[in-house]
């Protein structure tokens, strides 16, 4: 273990954390700690992370901003590698551009707004990065990631490769991706517009999502994916699980498709619910919800 330590610690020169609570690292504020919590900086220092722990059999995990994650409250086994300290983006021509997988996707959204790029300006608000973005397809208003993705560059253990949009396979709120790879760059190809016009759409879906989704504690947005022809939140109310709590956790009074952490929730609390949820909307409507928030960790 310590000399494991050692060598991630001589890569990432200091940023490695032993036991870290992953509740400081969720939107949701719940979840137990990783063994090691890795913060690389560069595409370099990712490869080489991916290279020692390959070589280590150590289990691990990528993070960005962990606003679709409910990490149950053992924590993780193994490493947790968090894409913050991947930023960099810069405008290639053509409508394009190349942003590393910790970029905020609002940073994104705004940028590529001010210059003129359509394609994601109705992802507004959305508080994930640009990697989980892809790995999610996170969508909103009709826009998806999927619908400006080109390719993308993976990192593995020492090394890196392309991988294109085809090989995503995007489907709803869900990409394909080889499991020992993480998303480290991306391209994107916008169509050209107006500035003004799509920073004034920005200020009108950050309205719009305030007002529909302002529900006043921790969160990771929607819990459950929408039926095929169905709305989640719509199920969630008909089987009257609106306002339904366990814990510190409560079905949002404003969005049916949001649980609220109260600041005392813990993962349990979520989960224990979630399934109270997913048996009254069976009971009501003979439809199964299934988690659209990514579940990892130990009980
Ligand atoms: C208030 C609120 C509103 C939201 N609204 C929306 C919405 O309108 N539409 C929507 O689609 N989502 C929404 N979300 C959910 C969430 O913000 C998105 O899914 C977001 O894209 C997740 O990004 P993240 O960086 O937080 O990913 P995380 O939660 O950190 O991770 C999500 C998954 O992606 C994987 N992942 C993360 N980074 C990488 C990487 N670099 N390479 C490979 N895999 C990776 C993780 O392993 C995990 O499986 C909302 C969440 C909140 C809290």
């Amino acid at each position: 273990m310590d000399s494991l330590f050692e060598k991630l610690n001589l890569v990432l020169k200091g940023r490695v954390l032993i036991d870290e609570p992953l509740m400081r690292h969720t939107t949701w504020r719940v979840g137990g700690p990783a063994d090691f919590f890795l913060v690389p900086q560069s595409r370099r220092e990712l490869s080489a992370v991916l290279a020692i722990l390959g070589e280590a059999g150590v289990p691990w995990e990528v993070i960005g901003a962990g606003s679709n994650l409910l990490v149950r409250d053992g924590g993780i086994r193994g490493a947790v590698i968090h894409t913050g300290g991947l930023r960099r983006w810069s405008r290639r021509g053509d409508g394009r551009i190349r942003a590393e997988a910790g970029l905020p996707l609002t940073t994104l959204i705004r940028e590529s707004a001010a210059l003129g790029f359509s394609g994601l300006e109705m992802l507004a608000g959305i508080p994930g990065t640009v990697g989980g973005a892809v790995a999610m397809n996170a969508g909103a208003g009709g826009q998806e990631m999927a619908g400006v993705v080109e390719e993308m560059i993976l990192a593995g253990p020492g090394a890196e490769e392309p991988w294109s949009a085809a090989e995503c396979a995007f489907a709803y709120r869900s990409c394909t991706l080889p499991a020992d790879r993480i998303v480290a760059e991306v391209s994107l190809r916008f169509t050209p517009d107006d500035p003004e016009a799509l920073q004034e759409e920005i200020a009108r879906r950050l309205i719009h999502r305030r007002a529909a989704q302002g529900v006043g504690g921790p969160n990771a947005g929607s819990v459950f994916k929408n039926p095929p022809g169905e709305q989640a939140w719509k199920l969630v109310e008909r089987a009257g699980m609106r306002g339904a709590s366990q814990g510190g956790v409560r079905v949002s009074e404003k969005h049916a498709n949001f649980i609220v952490n109260d600041g005392r929730g813990r993962a349990g609390d979520i989960l224990t619910l979630m399934e109270k949820i997913r048996q009254a909307v069976l009971a009501k409507t003979g439809i199964e919800l299934e988690s659209e928030v990514r579940i990892l960790g130990e009980e």
